[in-house]
Order: structure tokens, then C-alpha cells, then sequence
């Protein structure tokens, strides 16, 4: 068991600074933008962090968590739910998934945001009709460059596995999911921002099908402004908040 209530001497100062940094890059991205800084949510990405992390950024005021693997997520959300006195958090699972992870994410996930081929989204309905009593909010994973073995569907392809709209429609013939919006990592090697704008985009075509589907989750640590200058309404923080991963993933 996890002791979700012991972190380290000093970490709460270090990531109550992190995050006011954090905190102050949004809202100077929010105004150049013109937009509300409300209207932009900060989804902490804890992966290869502890618990008691995640309980800290959620005395601090995070409300909304991001974990990229199930073997890790699955015990950690485990440990925070055990501890009635961390707030209650939004668990988004952003990472690759495999079909045979689907009955577990769906059991703890608030939302998933990387689903990128109708074969996940069959097992991820499946997995939340006999797991969950509401509806599981998914993100379509977009990829901005094709590369192969990063996620994410291809935006001008028509292949009834991969391709976008394939995609969208298999989601919305699933009672027990939810099409909540879109999310994309920024490509390799290339400037963020025009990734971002085909981002929304995509993003504007969807909600054409889905007018509901108003999420845009987009921008990490180094590219939260170009995301945000491209109408992120979801920013995914790791490093920034939390400090530099020992191994980059
Ligand atoms: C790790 C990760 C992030 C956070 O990246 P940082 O550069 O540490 O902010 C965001 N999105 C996804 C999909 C990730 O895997």
C-alpha cells in the first residue's frame, strides 16, 4: 500500500512553485489569446511520480490527473480513492492502451483521451457497459504527422480501423461512451503551432457531427502557449509541475 500522506520534506513548497509558475504561463497565454483563463484546465501529468504528489497538487487546487499506463495508474488511483481525505480528482488516461487494459481504465478513468482505432473503441464500450453507470468521456487522439508508433488517427485517411471519422462514428454508436473532444501531442521536429491550428481544425469538424464534443486537449510543458493560442481547452503538465521524469515518456 501506497502512503499516500508522506511525501517527502519540502516537496509541498516545490510544487506549490511549480504550479503558481504554471499557473501565471496560463493566464499570460490566456490574455494575449483573449480568452477567459477559465476556460482552460490543467490536467497534471503524475506518471512516474508517487501518490503523495498527486495528493499534494490536489490540496493545491488540481482537480484534474493524467497517467500514461495502466500498471501504474491503476495502483495509484487505488491508493488515492483509499484516502478519504484527498480531494476528489478527474482521472484522465492518456496514453497508448491496449484492448486487454480496457476493463481496468474503464473501471477508474474519468476520461480516455488516446482513442485512435474503432477496435479500442469496442473493447472500451464493452469494458464501461458492465463496469460503469454513466457514460465514459473519450477524446479522439489525432496525430498531427503520421508518425507511425506515436498514436493517433490520421486526419485525411477513410481506413475503417484508423481513420478519423471511422472513429468518431463507432464512438457514437456506443451508449456507454461519450465523444468529449479531441486530443493530439505536437509532432517531433516541427513548430507547434500550425500542428495546434489543423488541431482545432479537426477539432471545429467535429463538433460540426458532435456539438457537445467541445474538448481540445492539446499542449504539454514546453508548447502549453502555441496550444493555447490555438484553443486548447485542455493543457497536459508534467515535467513543468512535477520536475524532469528520469527517463523521457
Ligand atoms: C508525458 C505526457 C505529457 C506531459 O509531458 P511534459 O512534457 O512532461 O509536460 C503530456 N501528454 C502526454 C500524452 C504524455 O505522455
Amino acid at each position: 500500500m501506497v502512503d499516500v500522506a508522506l511525501p517527502r520534506p519540502g516537496r509541498h513548497a516545490e510544487l506549490a512553485g511549480n504550479l503558481a509558475r504554471v499557473r501565471d504561463r496560463l493566464s499570460a497565454a490566456c490574455e494575449l489569446a483573449g480568452r477567459d483563463a477559465t476556460s482552460v484546465t490543467l490536467v497534471a501529468v503524475t506518471k512516474t511520480y508517487p501518490a503523495s504528489d498527486v495528493r499534494l497538487l490536489a490540496e493545491l487546487g488540481v482537480t484534474d490527473v493524467g497517467e500514461n499506463r495502466d500498471q501504474e495508474a491503476a495502483p495509484k488511483t487505488a491508493a488515492l480513492a483509499a484516502d478519504p481525505t484527498t480531494p476528489p480528482l478527474r482521472w484522465h488516461f492518456i496514453g497508448q492502451l491496449q484492448r486487454n487494459k480496457c476493463r481496468s481504465v474503464a473501471a477508474y478513468a474519468d476520461v480516455v483521451q488516446s482513442v485512435d482505432r474503432v477496435g479500442l473503441v469496442r473493447a472500451l464500450a464493452a469494458a464501461a457497459g458492465r463496469l460503469r453507470d454513466r457514460p465514459l468521456d473519450v477524446l479522439v487522439q489525432v496525430s498531427l504527422d503520421d508518425a507511425a508508433g506515436r498514436g493517433g488517427v490520421s486526419i485525411g485517411s477513410t481506413d475503417a480501423e484508423y481513420g478519423l471519422w471511422p472513429v468518431v462514428e463507432a464512438i457514437r454508436a456506443e451508449s456507454g461512451l461519450r465523444l468529449a473532444g479531441v486530443m493530439a501531442v505536437a509532432p517531433l521536429q516541427q513548430p507547434p503551432g500550425p500542428a495546434f491550428a489543423r488541431l482545432a481544425d479537426v477539432a471545429a469538424q467535429v463538433r460540426g457531427v458532435v456539438p457537445t464534443a467541445g474538448t481540445v486537449s492539446a499542449g504539454m510543458s514546453a508548447d502549453l502557449e502555441a496550444a493555447i493560442a490555438n484553443g486548447a481547452t485542455h493543457v497536459r503538465i508534467g515535467s513543468a509541475l512535477l520536475g524532469n521524469r528520469p527517463t523521457l515518456r
